[in-house]
């Protein structure tokens, strides 16, 4: 819904409408979702009329382009938290530690050791997602099923507090099975929290019991 001067000032409230809908299929309180505004590519002026709406958490996919633009938009709206949701090279973790209050892309050891290290220096120790490559697709970020286990270990053993998992299924398939299966995951585990569903899919997420979804486009239109 476009208003006079191109802005969209719906796109935050009818995505709340669906989240509600989808919430109140699955028999869910809608307050257990988090939305998580996606603003990677997006200038502060983008990003300015969803903070004046209310919205505080906001994704970032990088860790430079978070340091260049969010400490001044953080000054002046009081309350954000911002999450990691890309690939985080190990030698960025005391940077990622510093700027970012989560991080839904922990898929290795190495990260997980950096990690442990920079938290202890930061003396700060953020919530973080296990990042499941849950189509097992060769281009994919996130770690094998089968490693799963292992790397929740490694973390408990290095003071990293995994909280939840988090997976991008395989685009161009119905995603629905990929976020039963990463919900199956999780309760294997033990664990509570579940990072899934964007634009395209988010409602079905919700139906399956995502805590967090990460939603860009269909807040702040196309990226080009
Ligand atoms: C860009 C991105 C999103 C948001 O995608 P949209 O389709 O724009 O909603 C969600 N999660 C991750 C990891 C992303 O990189």
């Amino acid at each position: 819904m476009e208003n006079a001067n191109g802005e969209n000032h719906g796109a935050l409230g009818d995505a709340h409408t669906h989240i509600g809908k989808a919430a109140a299929i699955a028999g869910r309180d809608p307050g257990e979702v988090t939305l998580v505004a996606v603003s990677k590519m997006r200038d502060p002026a983008d990003i300015k009329p969803l903070l004046e709406q209310g919205q505080r958490v906001f994704g970032e996919n990088r860790v430079q382009e978070a340091a260049a633009k969010w400490p001044e938009l953080k000054a002046a709206y009081p309350g954000v938290e911002l999450h990691l949701i890309g690939q985080l090279q190990s030698n960025k973790a005391d940077e990622a530690a510093a700027l970012f209050d989560y991080i839904h892309s922990v898929d290795r050891l190495s990260l997980i050791k950096a990690l442990g290290k920079a938290f202890g220096k930061a003396g700060r120790s953020l919530p973080c997602f296990l990042q499941v490559n849950i189509g097992e697709e060769d281009q994919k970020g996130g770690c094998a099923i089968d490693d799963i286990t292992a790397l929740l270990e490694a973390a408990t053993q290095h003071g990293v507090n995994i909280i939840g998992l988090m997976c991008l299924p395989p685009a161009d398939v119905q995603p629905a099975p990929y976020f039963a299966l990463l919900r199956e995951l999780a309760q294997r585990a033990g664990l509570s929290q579940l990072s899934m569903g964007m634009s395209a899919d988010y409602q079905s997420a919700v139906q399956l019991g995502a805590t967090h979804i990460r939603i860009g486009t269909a807040l702040f239109g196309p990226r080009d």
